[in-house]
């Protein structure tokens, strides 16, 4: 009996560690049914090289092929990641199989044209809480930080200075999402051509809860240089350890 209760253990703290050790399975969608950004090859070797210095931490599977969106290949993965644009070509059951994984407590995210993407799909501009609607400025500017408590976001300074292309959404809401990073309007020409916003609110990253997953977006990410910056990196990879549920940080929305 007693013999057994030691195997028993033993079998537990093996089963224990196998589970602390293992990596956290990122599946990066980079499929362009629209616009194909030229950063999306140096987005591919910037994560799969993050992996790479994990130790074992984080796995980042890249891929093309939107067949892959499907509950069987999910159960594999414990983040899907768009880096995507245009009508994806997924099915009824690829949509429900898509929301059902991060309400079953993954976790989903994207960068930048994850939200011009599935405009005919309106479950997922609610998923992942905004759709692009253009972007009237591409230069540097300044970036405030809104949660410096978030993992993704609390390496930056209070505020931050960034060259990007600089989207606008529409079917956006602060009472659904949580604010981590916004545009300092003070660094751009606001009269500029497609400035559709009245409020001035140009949120650049946020996250928010999905049934019991959790999502993290970012509108910055468009040219190869924001993916070689170490800041845009750190984010991403402190968006991941989120999105698996290893460190704690609030997504309840904040009205200003
Ligand atoms: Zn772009």
């Amino acid at each position: 009996m007693r013999v057994m209760m030691v195997r028993l253990l033993f079998a537990a703290a093996l089963l224990a560690a196998a589970l602390a050790g293992a990596p956290r399975r990122v599946l990066y969608v980079t499929h362009s049914a629209g616009y194909r950004h030229d950063s999306i090859p140096a987005s591919r070797q910037v994560l799969e090289e993050m992996a790479g210095r994990s130790e074992g931490a984080l796995e980042v599977v890249s891929t093309e092929d939107v067949s892959l969106i499907n509950a069987e290949t999910l159960r594999g993965f414990d983040i899907l990641f768009f880096f995507t644009s245009g009508e994806l070509a997924l099915s009824d059951a690829q949509k429900a199989d898509l929301l059902d994984f991060v309400r079953a407590g993954k976790g989903f995210g994207g960068v930048h044209s994850a939200t011009d993407t599935l405009y005919g799909w309106p479950e997922y501009g609610e998923l992942i809480g905004g759709v692009f609607d253009g972007h009237p400025w591409a230069r540097e500017v300044s970036i405030r930080v809104e949660d410096p408590e978030h993992p993704a976001v609390s390496h930056f300074p209070p505020s931050f200075s960034l060259a990007d292309e600089i989207y606008q959404f529409r079917s956006f809401s602060r009472e659904k999402v949580r604010v981590l990073l916004s545009l300092d309007t003070a660094s751009v020409d606001m009269n500029a051509e497609n400035v559709r916003r009245t409020d001035g609110d140009f949120a650049l990253a946020w996250c928010r809860q999905y049934g019991s997953g959790r999502v993290f977006y970012t509108a910055l990410g468009h040219p190869e240089g924001v993916w070689l910056d170490p800041r845009f990196q750190t984010m991403l990879l402190n968006a991941f350890r989120w999105l698996s549920g290893d460190v704690p940080g609030d997504a309840a929305p904040r009205i200003p």
